[in-house]
């Protein structure tokens, strides 16, 4: 993080580190003994890197209870406090090449050596848990608290899978081991809807709603810190161990050798840990990081670099609250403030109006971000967001950006509620409430940015697949009049197109090429182009299976529809009523007549070789991606599941898999590899036996 200059004068640096004291002090409080942090972590890290300038400049402006100086924050009388018999501090922190390469020369001069062997470990995004084992069973777990005095929560620690109670091997007689107690992401999102699906009974009963947590970070934190140790018992918290603490007896010589220990004692190292000869080969694994963290199911925010010999670490020692021998490389922020200055409305293709904020444009990671979701109305309302908040924006990976919450602290009066317009922005037609989802929508079937949603999503991949033809070019084709409705994009002709601004002779070959290919998708592809409303792929699927022509959604029933196993009353009718209508028929008869009319390929032949199993994929597969892999999965006749469940059939285990094997095996789930999933793909559960020789 770059630094912020210090003020000219001793007295106004006075001034300012006194107010950036109060100000961390305060989000101290929300962060470490509230668990409901206010702002983004890189906010804060501003309000420090600036605190620290200061403290740089004008020495003699640091204070002894100087955030710079001390660790998180005191511990909650809630519980029993703990006092360490060595203090767990902090880490430095490093956001750039440079600033890592600062800290390895720091602390290549003390040790008058440049070459030495470094760790390397994902900085996992949980709490700082501290646990005493004696005679090899598991006696005290606490929390770092201030760093010395920590919060007594053993018997919440207990319901933890991932420390063990008692140990395995040799191990010293007393010791402690520190580590990370964190959420993994898929649990996060099933506790959160689990509080949300409560909170409907909770709001039907006219009680209080409970409050969801920001994210896995303040859940694990929050879980942890129960009164009832039968709450944090139900919550999915894990835990990883990356150091021994105090030791009574000798211990490794290496970090690495350490972990291996402690490994073999049954606690949970994490296995993603590389050692490395020197600095720049760590840089490879720090990049990786940053490309490949989204896929691991718990967050981190940076990866921790540790100096492998440990006698270096005594005499490296500690600088403030961190030690010399580590730090952490922070990758640059997923979430930042910045303000709201609007909240527009956009249109969909089925004519429901979805919110979305138009926001100062704001830098995340890399990428300039001046739109986000706000999911829908209800959630606005929700997370009281109003338009001139400052509010904080998350971007993670492909994921669209959101806005996550208002800083409430920041209001200065002036915002606005939101209120749905009453008339559709595109048509100005008046707005009708469906209220049965609460939604409201354009109820005019010619608005114009209903039609242009709609020809994006026909062409889009999973349905036609039209290469070329993207939002701007729906837009275009519909303002210029060549394409009023899907069916005329196969009345498109390079002339036609060539009218257009910026399309010359060869994009309109190309766009024509993609839109001869699409004639060939299969019968799946074309149902889900059309955007019949609850019709998603599975159900696609279904009714493809039992149409087997595209004429023949004109003659489906609601009865043989409801026959089918997964089509129920809601989406049959659905599927009925879309078909009764006259513009629909016309559709279908003209895409027919261009040729559009798929024979169908059986997407699922009944006993499919996959038929009855449920199988989920993790990690990266080496042959084909994920998404292919899934859609054979379906093409066979199995279900693909996104977490494993006592029903999963198998898991498939790609490259740098998450914690799902974990569970997998606990559930005593058969994991497969990826060769054996391709076995499965060609012979079925059968030609998996065979080939594995069961
Ligand atoms: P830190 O989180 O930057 O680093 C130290 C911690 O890293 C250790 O205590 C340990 O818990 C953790 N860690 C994870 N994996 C590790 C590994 N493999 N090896 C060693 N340690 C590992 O420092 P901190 O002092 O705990 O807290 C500062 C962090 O908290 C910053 O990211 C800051 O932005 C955030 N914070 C945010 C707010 C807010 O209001 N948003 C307030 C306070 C602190």
């Amino acid at each position: 993080m770059p630094e912020v200059a210090a003020p000219e004068t001793q007295y106004e640096a006075r001034l300012r580190s006194e107010e950036l004291r109060s100000i961390i002090n305060y989000h101290n409080r929300l962060y470490y003994q509230l668990d409901t942090p206010e702002v983004p972590d890189a906010v804060y890290d501003g309000f420090m890197s600036e605190l620290r300038a200061i403290e740089r400049q004008y020495p003699e402006l640091i204070t002894p209870d100087s955030p710079t100086q001390r660790t998180g924050a005191a511990p909650l009388t809630t519980f029993e406090t703990v006092e360490h018999r060595v203090p767990l501090l902090s880490l430095s922190n490093c956001f750039s090449e440079d600033e890592l390469a600062a800290w390895h020369r720091r602390a290549s001069e003390r040790l008058e050596n440049d070459s030495f062997a470094l760790t390397t470990e994902p900085k996992i995004d949980g709490l700082a848990i501290s646990l005493v084992y004696e005679r090899g069973r598991f006696v005290q777990g606490a929390t770092r608290g201030d760093g010395r005095n920590g919060e007594n929560v053993t018997e919440n620690l207990r319901s933890l899978g991932t420390i063990p109670k008692s140990l395995a091997g040799t191990f010293p007689p007393q010791f402690e081991v520190r580590g990370e107690v964190y959420m993994p992401k898929s649990g996060f999102e099933r506790m959160n809807l689990a509080i949300s699906e409560e909170n409907l009974e909770r709001e039907r009963a006219g009680r209080k709603p409970l409050p969801l947590y920001a994210n896995p970070r303040n859940a694990a934190a929050g879980s942890v810190r129960q009164k009832d140790p039968s709450v944090t018992a139900s919550r999915p918290l894990a835990m990883f161990i990356y150091q021994l603490g105090w030791c009574e007896g000798t211990r490794p010589e290496s970090h690495h050798e350490t972990l291996e220990w402690l490994r073999a004692m049954g606690f949970n190292v994490n296995p993603e840990t590389r050692l490395h000869a020197n600095l720049p080969e760590t840089h490879e694994r720090i990049a990786w990081w940053e490309r490949e963290r989204e896929r691991l199911d718990y967050d981190i925010d940076g990866v921790v670099l540790k100096i492998d010999a440990t006698r270096d670490w005594d005499r490296l020692g500690y600088v403030g609250r961190e030690p010399r021998w580590a730090t952490a490389f922070k990758f640059p922020p997923q979430q930042r403030t910045t303000k709201l200055r609007q909240i527009a409305v956009n249109v969909g293709r089925t004519g429901v109006l979805t919110p979305f904020a138009v926001l100062e444009p704001v830098v995340i990671s890399g990428a300039t971000i001046s739109m986000a979701t706000l999911h829908n109305e209800g959630d606005i309302r929700r997370k009281d967001i109003r338009e001139g908040d400052t509010v904080i924006v998350q971007r993670a990976g492909e994921v669209i950006p959101q806005v996550v919450g208002p800083v409430l602290s920041l209001r200065t009066g002036g915002e606005h509620e939101f209120a749905m317009p009453e008339e559709c922005p595109s048509c100005r037609t008046a707005v009708s409430r469906d209220p049965a989802e609460a939604a409201a929508y354009c109820p005019n079937p010619a608005c114009p940015a209903q039609a242009i949603r709609m020809i994006e999503h026909f062409a889009s991949r999973g349905a036609m697949d039209i290469e070329g033809l993207g939002e701007r070019m729906a837009y275009s084709l519909f303002q210029s009049g060549l394409v009023r409705d899907v069916a005329e994009i196969y009345d498109l002709t390079a002339e036609k197109l060539m009218t257009l601004p910026g399309i010359k002779e060869k994009g309109a070959d190309n766009l024509l090429r993609g839109i001869e290919a699409s004639k060939g998708r299969p019968l799946v592809n074309v149902l889900l182009a059309l955007g019949i409303r609850h019709v998603g792929w599975e159900t696609a699927r279904l009714v493809a299976d039992h149409i087997g022509t595209l004429e023949g959604i004109l003659q489906v029933t609601e009865e043989a529809l409801q026959e089918i196993e997964g089509i129920g009353p809601v989406v049959a009718a659905s599927i009925v009523a879309w078909a009764e209508r006259t513009q629909n028929q016309d559709l279908v008869r003209r895409l027919v007549a261009h040729g559009v009319n798929p024979a169908q390929e059986r997407t699922m032949a009944r006993g499919g070789l996959l038929e009855g199993l449920t199988i989920v994929i993790t990690g990266r597969l080496d042959t084909m991606s994920r998404n292919d892999a899934e859609d054979r999965i379906r093409e066979l006749g199995g279900k693909v599941g996104s977490s494993v469940t006592r029903g999963t059939s198998y898991l498939v285990v790609g490259a740098d898999a998450g914690s799902k094997a974990e569970k997998a095996e606990k559930l005593g789930t058969r994991l497969v590899t990826e060769d054996e999933f391709l076995r499965l793909i060609e012979g079925g559960a059968g030609g998996l036996e065979s080939a594995s020789g069961a």
